[in-house]
């Protein structure tokens, strides 16, 4: 594996593994979650990101570009900010989260809201890197992927030994090939299940609200050689999992990071019985903080009496 940037790192990675007690139970498995919402700007991308604005600054790279739902562009924007170099990002107008939004100005990126969608977006992204001096780092970028598999090293380590299953999140499906690639690079060969909105282009998961994946054929070609599956999921699904992992775990990642427990869910009892699975959490909670309903608030005096009132 290439050992992962020096001068740049943020200190991404080494996030925690969890069991997950109470879900391990209701899925007749025993279930660990990979917690990447713990990497520097709150999202697995950090993995990659690092790798791939090091080279873009090592090859004489002036601005690196990515279209994004969010997550791209903070991760991009924060390593581009080290870097010294421009981080251009191009988002589809409105749909992006605002704690994310918040990210990417915060360390002064360029945003340019495009009236489009997410594929839209990608596509002119795509055209800006053929000009001179930007590079793409959205995961078309061979060194994303690169920098993504490490996540496979860690929870082989952290685990011991291999998992019978790994789920994760499928929105544009690099990572999905990263952890196919890092597992196959490590030797080993668990059974790679991965979760998509039914709607995608709408789905309440906004980081995986992706028409058009950028790795589809990959992926196909993964799910043709039988080492991926691929569950399409509700909105209901997506949300009913988020709920689960929060309410049972405390694991508050964000709607997205989801997925991959949902497609779980939708796994055969029979064919998790007993195993060992590993459900990559890819985002933090707080990245998307709207996803979660507002409680009517309640307001008492400042008094012991009061509040007992309330919890009766
Ligand atoms: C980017 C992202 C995904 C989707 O990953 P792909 O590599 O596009 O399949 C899922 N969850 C979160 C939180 C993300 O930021």
């Amino acid at each position: 594996m290439t050992s992962v940037a020096s001068w740049l790192s943020l200190g991404e990675g080494s996030t925690p593994l969890v069991h997950a007690r109470r879900l391990s139970e209701s899925l007749g498995c025993e279930l660990h979650l990979k917690c990447e919402g713990l990497n520097p700007t709150g999202s697995f991308k950090d993995r990659g990101m690092v790798v791939a604005v090091e080279r873009a600054v090592q090859a004489g790279a002036r601005a690196v570009v990515c279209a994004s739902t969010g997550n791209t562009a903070a991760s991009a924007a924060a390593y581009a900010a080290r870097a010294g170099v421009e981080a251009v990002v191009l988002t589809p107008a409105g749909a992006t989260a605002g704690p994310k939004r918040a990210q990417v100005r915060a360390v002064g990126a360029r945003v340019i809201e495009v009236r489009g969608s997410f594929d839209d977006a990608l596509r002119l992204c795509r055209e800006l890197g053929e000009r001179d001096g930007y590079v793409v780092v959205n995961s078309v970028n061979p060194d994303r992927i690169e920098g993504q598999k490490s996540v496979v090293y860690e929870l082989l380590e952290q685990l011991g030994g291999a998992p019978d299953v790994v789920a994760l999140p499928f929105g544009g499906g690099g990572n999905t090939c990263a952890v196919a690639a890092g597992f196959a690079e490590a030797g080993v060969a668990p059974r790679i299940v991965v979760g998509q909105a039914a709607e995608r282009t709408t789905t309440w998961a906004s980081a995986i609200r992706i028409g058009e994946p950028a790795h589809a054929n990959e992926v196909a070609e993964l799910v043709a050689a039988g080492r991926v599956e691929v569950a399409t999921l509700s909105e209901d699904q997506l949300r009913g999992a988020w709920e689960r992992l929060a309410k049972e775990e405390g694991a508050f990642c964000e709607p997205a990071s989801a997925a991959g427990v949902a497609a779980l869910e939708r796994c055969v009892e029979s064919t998790l019985s007993g195993r060992i699975a590993v459900a990559i959490l890819t985002g933090h909670g707080l990245k998307d903080a709207e996803a979660v309903a507002q409680p009517a608030e309640v307001v008492v005096d400042a008094t012991l009496d009061a509040v007992l009132e309330v919890l009766s």
